[in-house]
């Protein structure tokens, strides 16, 4: 089965971290697919997805204030849209994940979790996943 899946993430704000990691994870126990590797693709230029800790909500709440310290807007930004800070982050971390699915499961350590990132809501967004194994 090599089948592809997708779903929305309705964001209320700007710099607002979503867990998808239940979600992905439904995907790939339907998939049938025991050995193989999951793409998490988002199809936005302000949105991301990244994997980090899902324990402690302090962290993407810091990871957030790094982004916001890297990535501030700059009156000399020339996109007239005005959210060129939200494309920069974007740039930064990233628009896709490859993660290892083992036993039918996915391979993420203890603390791991699957991020959905908005820099530039509220918005309607799309994620694709496809699960590419045997
Ligand atoms: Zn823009």
């Amino acid at each position: 089965m090599t089948g592809l899946e997708s779903f929305q993430v309705h964001t209320k704000k700007q710099n607002e971290w979503i867990n998808i990691t239940e979600q992905v994870n439904r995907i790939v126990r339907n998939s049938s697919v025991a050995e193989g590797i999951c793409v998490v693709f988002i199809p936005h230029t302000t949105a991301a997805v990244t994997i980090n800790e899902n324990a402690d909500s302090d962290v993407p709440r810091d990871v957030s204030f790094s982004l916001d310290l890297i990535s501030p807007d700059r009156p000399e930004f020339r996109h007239g849209e005005g959210n060129s800070a939200a494309h920069t982050k974007t740039s930064l971390v990233g628009p896709s994940l490859n993660i290892i699915v083992t036993k039918g499961k996915l391979l993420l350590g203890t603390w791991q979790g699957i991020w959905f990132n908005e820099f530039d809501g509220p918005r309607t967004r799309n994620v694709y996943v496809r699960v590419i194994g045997e």
